[in-house]
């Protein structure tokens, strides 16, 4: 039975803000093999999948604080990171 409450099937929850957006909003990492982490849509990396902002303020407390590999429960790797840097458009920032 559905409750009131259910959160809308089309949104997920970001790691760091825990605020639910659509999943246009964030950057999903997704646990393809212990240890490896590819950054991408379900349909290109279906399994367990974790979230967060298209913001850098969210990016920078979900590195800090080790958010993305608690929930995916794996570690990232340096290249994950220059990925989702990619996909939120910091390259122009970093240089
Ligand atoms: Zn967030």
């Amino acid at each position: 039975m559905p409750s009131p409450s259910r959160p809308d099937p089309c949104e997920r929850q970001c790691v760091a803000c825990r605020q639910l957006r659509p999943r246009s909003e964030l950057v999903r990492l997704c646990r393809i093999a212990d240890g490896e982490v590819a950054v991408g849509s379900t349909r290109e990396f279906p399994g367990r999948g974790a979230y967060v902002c298209r913001d850098w303020a969210c990016y920078t407390q979900a590195r800090k604080y080790r958010k993305l590999e608690k929930a995916l429960r794996t570690g990232i790797q340096a290249g994950v990171w220059v990925e989702v840097e990619r996909v939120l458009g910091f390259e122009e920032a970093i240089g």
